[in-house]
């Protein structure tokens, strides 16, 4: 720390000291380079290594991405269709039937569900979803919908966000992706997509979410318009809401992919992150976050691979999922692909010096690989605690898109 800017050494010593870090300090360590960041890196692996030693996690699991047709028109999306487009589709219950299947095959323990929203949708839809993966796979868990999603939920049926929350979690919802995310700032937001729900909203959602026993992620989109003061913002808000509730599981930062955006090619927001503000930003998390939020999880689709292995030594701990299908990075550009073999990341964890464990979706550890290769520890039983009540089901899988009107 000797050899450092003081300034820096100062908020630096303070994390190692297990204290918070103030908006203002983060917005300082946001804007580090040289040793700084160098040193930056080193407390972000050492406050990782206090939270949740060295085992490095991840999830066996699948997206399903069922219907690219969206009227929100978000400008850093490449994704979104309208309907009436060449490519626009509509996922009917015998596909995402099929697609659950194929995860069982692959050994997913989780779905993880996440699409576009058509305007005049069957408000009931998500719970229909639902109803049909649980009756395909009634032990699988279920992560699904944005704060956004719920949103239009809760819009086109007229129930409250209490009434339609219970009732996703009484259909088979395990917990929900806090995206739609983005910066949790309104000015950033108007210039992000006009129609995007605001903060308070995302905020209420998450909130009453968690209060139902549905716990979430949390996650930002940086490297496009915000400046380092709305990243260490969004950080101090999802610390706030930690303290309340205690419901993230984990915090995933998620690089703007910009290729195929209009937020880009039009509206000159940067080309998406340079590598040193990915290792800012991750490193940065794990100190503002620390004592509230243990994981940390990269996303190789946005990183690529070679530099999410490389964010573990800045802060990171778990390597998302296998997904096994990516649709809305690839759409905006991202050439990671789609599915990373559990053997692969085993062997860049490997190559960290570090223990790769197979993990559930809220982070039991399944199989701890303590050799390489070789599962020393079984499931954990909890794991299958979803799996009884909702097998009943008598619900007939048809077309489930019948109710939308295609305009
Ligand atoms: S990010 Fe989601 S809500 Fe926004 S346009 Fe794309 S699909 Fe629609």
């Amino acid at each position: 720390m000797s050899t450092i800017d003081p300034s820096v050494a100062r908020i630096l010593d303070k994390a190692l000291e297990d204290k918070e870090i103030s908006v203002e300090e983060g917005v300082k360590l946001l804007g580090v380079r040289d040793f700084e960041l160098t040193a930056l890196v080193l407390v972000a692996d050492e406050l990782r290594r206090r939270a949740v030693g060295d085992i490095i996690t991840y999830v066996v699991n699948r997206n399903i991405n069922f219907t690219n047709i969206c009227y929100v028109g978000c400008k850093f999306c490449g994704f979104k269709r309208r309907p009436d487009e060449p490519d626009a589709y509509l996922r009917s219950f015998e596909e995402i039937e099929a697609k659950v299947e194929d995860a069982i095959n692959r050994g997913a323990t989780e779905v993880c569900m996440q699409g576009g929203l058509p305007r005049n949708m069957d408000g009931y839809l998500y719970r229909d979803i639902l109803q049909v993966v649980k009756k395909k796979a009634p032990q699988i868990h279920i992560h699904a919908y944005s704060p956004m999603e719920i949103l239009h939920g809760v819009e086109l049926t007229g129930l409250s966000l209490e009434e339609y929350l219970i009732m996703l979690k009484e259909a088979g919802l395990g917990t929900i992706p806090g995206t739609a995310a983005e910066i949790l700032d309104d000015e950033v937001r108007r210039v992000l997509s006009q129609n995007k729900l605001k903060v308070p909203m995302w905020v209420k959602i998450i909130t009453t979410a968690h209060k139902l026993g549905i716990r979430s992620t949390a996650t930002i989109m940086y490297g496009h318009v915000e400046k380092p003061r709305h990243i260490a913002n969004h950080l101090a808000l999802i610390r706030s809401i930690q303290k309340e509730t205690g419901g993230f599981t984990e915090f995933v930062p998620l690089g703007f992919i910009h290729e195929n955006t209009f937020l880009y090619r039009k509206d000159g927001a940067k080309p998406g992150p340079t590598g040193l503000e990915d290792l800012r930003v991750h490193a940065v998390s794990r100190l503002m976050l620390h004592g509230y939020i243990k994981n940390l999880q990269v996303s190789w689709v946005k990183l690529g691979i070679k530099l999410a292995q490389l964010c573990m030594n800045a802060g990171a701990n778990d390597f998302s999922g296998t997904l096994m299908e990516e649709n809305i990075s690839k759409a905006a550009g991202a050439t990671a692909g789609e599915y990373l073999a559990p053997e692969e990341m085993r062997r860049l964890i490997w190559d960290l010096g570090r223990i790769p464990a197979e993990r559930s979706t809220t982070y039991e550890l399944l199989k701890v690989f303590n050799q390489k290769e070789e599962a020393v520890t079984e499931a954990n039983p909890t794991y299958t605690e979803a799996a009884s009540h909702e097998s009943g089901s008598s619900l007939t899988p048809t077309l489930p898109f019948s109710g939308i009107t295609v305009t």
